[in-house]
This record gives C-alpha cells, structure tokens and sequence, in this order.
C-alpha cells in the first residue's frame, strides 16, 4: 500500500492471522477501506504451509487439524467448504493402545461405539446427544461465556457432561482403557491439567464435532484457509502490506478504527501509555500458559502403525491410557518435560497426495512442555511414536524440530511457547482477556484485541476476529446488521 493510499483507511489490522483476516473480511463486506498490516512476509500466522524439510514437502507451520473449519460460526457465514476444498475422512481421530490395539474415532457414532467394546454403549450416551447438536455447541462455545446461552438446553447437557469429565468422577461411566483414553486425547488439546472443567469441555466440543461433520483437512494444507481469506478481503477492496512489524500503535496510518490480533501483553508494550491505569493492570494479571514443541517429519513411506485402522486417521493422539496422559500432563504443569510425552499427530499426505512428493509423506506433530522450554523434543516424538509404530525412525527422511521457545520467535502471539495466546482455563474462558460480555474492546475509542487471547480462544474458527469486528460496526459506525460473508462463487 502507498503512502498517500494509507491516508485512506476507515479501520487499520495489525496481524494477518486468521481473526485479523476474519475481522478484516468482515469489515471490509461492510463497505470499509481496511488496511491489514502484518510482521511476516506471509500470511497466515498459526496458519500457514511452507516447506520445512525437503523441497516439495508441505508442512503446516502451526496448526493442521481444523474440527472448527465446517462448525465456526464464522466460517459457515464465510461459507469456507464452497471456496476451499475439505476432505472429510471417515475416521476423525485415533488413538493407539499398547499391543496393537487403537481406539477409532469414526464420524459414525454407532460405528465408534461398536468399536469401544463394553464403554461403547456409555460412550454413545455422552456424546450422542452433543453430537446431534454440534452446530448449537459450536455456538454455545464460540462466544464469551458471559452470556445467557443461545440453545439453554444443549448448554445444560454441555454442562453436565463437563462436570463429570472435568472432575475426578470421570471415570465413573467406564470401565476400559480405549473409550477414557480417546476422549483424554482429545481433552489434552487444552494443555492443561487432567481432569479439569476447561479441557473437558473443550474435549467434549471438539468430540462432538468429530461425530458429526467431521475433522475436515484443507487440500494444499492451512494456508488454503488462510488464501480464502485474503483474496475475498482483496476482491472487496481491503490491502494487505506483509513484513510491517508494528512497534508502536502511533506508527500505524491514521484510522477511525484499529484491530489488533496480538496477545495483551503485546498490547501493553505497544500503547500502555494510550491506556488507561486500571485496563494496564487487568492486561497486566492474564495469565499465558504452558508451551508446545513443534516436530514435523519429511517421510519416505507412511507411518508404519502397528494398528492399520490408525494408517486412516489423518489425526492422532499419542500418550497411552488416560491415567498415563493425565500424568504427563500433570509434569508439565510443574514445569517438567514428560518422560512418555501426549504427542499430537497429524498425517495430512495420507488424504491430500499434494503435501508430498510421490510415495513420500509429511508428518506434522507437537508436545506439550514447560513454558519457556529451551528442550528440543525430537526424540521424545520420535519414541512415542516408534511405540505405537515400529520402524518408523526408517522412514524419516528429515526433521524440523522447533522448541518452545523457537515458536515464540517465529511469532510473538505464542510467549513462552503458548500456541492458545493465554491460559484457556474456566477463569481465562471467562475473563478472555478481561471479564466483558464484549471483551474485545478496550476503553480507548476504535480501539479493539481480535485475537485468541480474546473470547472465545484458541483454534482457527476467525470467531475472535468476527465477533470484535462485529462490536466495532455497532460502535462505531452505528450498523447492526451483519454483513453479508457469503461466497458469490
Ligand atoms: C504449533 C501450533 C499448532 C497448532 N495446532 C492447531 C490445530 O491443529 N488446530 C487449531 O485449530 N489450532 C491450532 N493452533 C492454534 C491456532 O493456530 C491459533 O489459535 C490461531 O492461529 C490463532 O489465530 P490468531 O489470528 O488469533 O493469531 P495468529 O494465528 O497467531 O496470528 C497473529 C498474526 O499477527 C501477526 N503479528 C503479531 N504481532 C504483530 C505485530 N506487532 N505487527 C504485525 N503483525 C503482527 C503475527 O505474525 C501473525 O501472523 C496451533 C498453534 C500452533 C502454534
């Protein structure tokens, strides 16, 4: 963007992640001049696509598993299944047991539970009911929490499922390892303590939507999310300038509005002076959480799962049985790197051929660690995953090991390694980032936080951005109609 085309702007970005292109979008419908400026030299943030090991092998830099990419709130308005190409497998996630055997998370429930074994009936009656319901879940969750629900009663079966998987009665409905284990892996994307009320409910979510339209994969990877994006915000007149880090907010052209899809504490460091003393200190009190190490893998065949069903799950949780997860967990929140680490794997290339040369295949995973951690985790990845699949350390061709520590590097939104931008436990749900039923604005005047420290959190759903671009038009430009997001084709 020139100069004296900056002088323009109705609403400047900061950050091109997918809620400043989601809030950017959605202002840009509103017949808005939006500018997005953005540190990278490409867009994307937590989701992009680039080559990190071999040439022609497409790894998604951050995240790669999309069970809110067909459920977001924002997404359907978007309508991002019509504009990018989703593949949904028949098995949303597995989970591998020792000896052999996995637990099956099939988009079909009857089938998922045929597969559990004497949990299956118990596990059909938890889930069943949020399964049916999945849309309203998503709506339930995906705003702040400060709020009469939408859909009381799913709330209430949302809630009452959450109070027993979130509390030490977890068990008390199972009595095998495979159906516990399967929703612990799923729970265990929180990075928190096991069982808690946060993990559990995020777990039941994600679950729910695994049975229902499935944990889709982008074609091409993340970015095509991401590409979506940029090119309806530029088919509507909205620029996007990468490789503009912004220091400091008086930097940025003039704008009657500003969006920021940046972590509170970036925010104090950019304007604290612009804000006033009590808004500093409650900035100041969020909390970040524990961090993730990030290993992806250039491989010359596929994983070699000793379970075969798991060579059909694009995505698999690692870690064993639920006790066991629970405990490593458990080491991490002391500060501690886990012997037998919860490993998150996705195995994109066995459902889009495009991620890899032929006959090769890409591996993305990540660990959870200590904030901060400086630990290459690599070889706790790999031991993990050589339980579970003998010979796999034969297939690698090549490795990209990123810690904790490298990821807040690549990107400022992620302190310490913190790939959800701030603790997402029931006070931060709560409180995201201050207790609001519009806790996206500040009180500085146009001025607004649209990023996963924000309600309703971490994930790639743009619903951070929607919703604080949403607060932005009623605010300031007085339009309370929604605009239009749909695709004209
Ligand atoms: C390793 C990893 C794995 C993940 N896996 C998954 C997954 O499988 N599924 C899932 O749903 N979610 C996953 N996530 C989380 C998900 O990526 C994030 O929750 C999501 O990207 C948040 O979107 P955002 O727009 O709020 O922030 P981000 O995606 O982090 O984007 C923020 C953008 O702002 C830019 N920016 C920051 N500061 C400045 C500045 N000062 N000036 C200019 N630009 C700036 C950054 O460069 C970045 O592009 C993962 C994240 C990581 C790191």
């Amino acid at each position: 963007m020139s100069e004296s085309e900056d002088g323009d702007l109705d609403v400047v970005v900061v950050g091109a992640g997918p809620n400043g292109l989601a809030a950017a979008v959605t202002l840009a419908r509103a017949g808005l001049r939006v500018g997005v400026f953005e540190r990278a030299t490409r867009p994307g943030g937590g989701a992009s696509t680039a080559e990190l090991t071999l040439p022609g092998f497409a790894h998604d830099v951050c995240s790669a598993v999309h069970p809110l990419a067909l459920e977001s709130p924002f997404f359907r308005a978007f309508e991002l299944d019509r504009r990018i190409a989703l593949v949904r497998p028949g098995i949303s996630f597995g989970h591998p047991l020792d000896g052999g055997v996995a637990a099956i998370a099939h988009r079909d429930l009857d089938r998922t539970a045929a597969g559990l074994g004497r949990d299956g009936a118990a596990y059909a009656r938890l889930i069943g009911p949020l399964a049916r319901r999945a849309s309203e879940v998503a709506e339930i969750t995906g705003g702040p929490l400060l709020r009469v629900p939408s859909h009381p009663w799913t709330a209430a079966l949302l809630g009452v499922a959450t109070a027993e998987q979130g509390t030490p009665a977890w068990n008390l409905r199972f009595r095998s390892d495979a159906a516990p284990a399967l929703l612990s892996g799923v729970s265990a994307h929180a990075i928190l303590p096991l069982p808690t009320l946060a993990a559990a409910g995020a777990g039941l979510a994600l679950t729910a939507y695994a049975h229902a339209r499935g944990w889709p994969i982008p074609l091409g990877g993340s970015q095509a999310i991401i590409d979506a994006l940029v090119r309806d915000l530029e088919a509507h007149g909205g620029r996007l300038v990468l490789g503009h880090d912004v220091t400091r907010l008086s930097d940025l052209p003039p704008a009657r509005v500003r969006l920021l899809d940046i972590t509170p504490r970036a925010l104090l460091a950019m304007a604290g002076d612009e804000l006033p003393e009590g808004y500093r200190r409650r900035l100041a009190r969020f909390r970040y959480g524990q961090g993730a190490a990030k290993v992806d893998f250039a491989l010359s065949a596929p994983v070699p799962w000793r379970s075969a069903e798991l060579r059909e799950a694009p995505t698999l949780h690692l870690g064993g049985t639920r006790a066991e997860i629970a405990a490593g967990e458990r080491e991490v929140a002391r500060g501690r790197h886990p012997h037998s680490p919860y490993v998150l794997v996705s195995q994109p290339s066995i459902v889009d051929p495009s991620r890899a040369p032929s006959g090769g295949h890409t591996l993305w995973t990540y660990t959870h660690v200590p904030a901060g951690s400086t630990q290459d985790r690599a070889e706790a990845v790999i031991g993990q995953i050589e339980r579970f699949a003998p010979g796999f350390r034969d297939t690698i061709l090549a490795v990209s090991s990123r810690t904790a520590v490298d990821l807040e590097h690549h990107n400022p939104n992620y302190p310490g390694g913190d790939i959800a931008a701030g603790a997402a436990d029931v006070r931060q749900l709560l409180a995201r980032p201050v207790l609001s039923a519009t806790p996206w604005r500040t009180p500085v005047p146009g001025l607004y936080l649209c990023s996963s420290s924000t309600s309703p959190g971490p994930g790639v759903h743009g619903l951070a951005g929607w919703h604080a671009a949403r607060t932005a038009l009623r605010d300031e430009f007085g339009i309370t109609t929604d605009p239009d997001l749909s695709f004209a084709g």
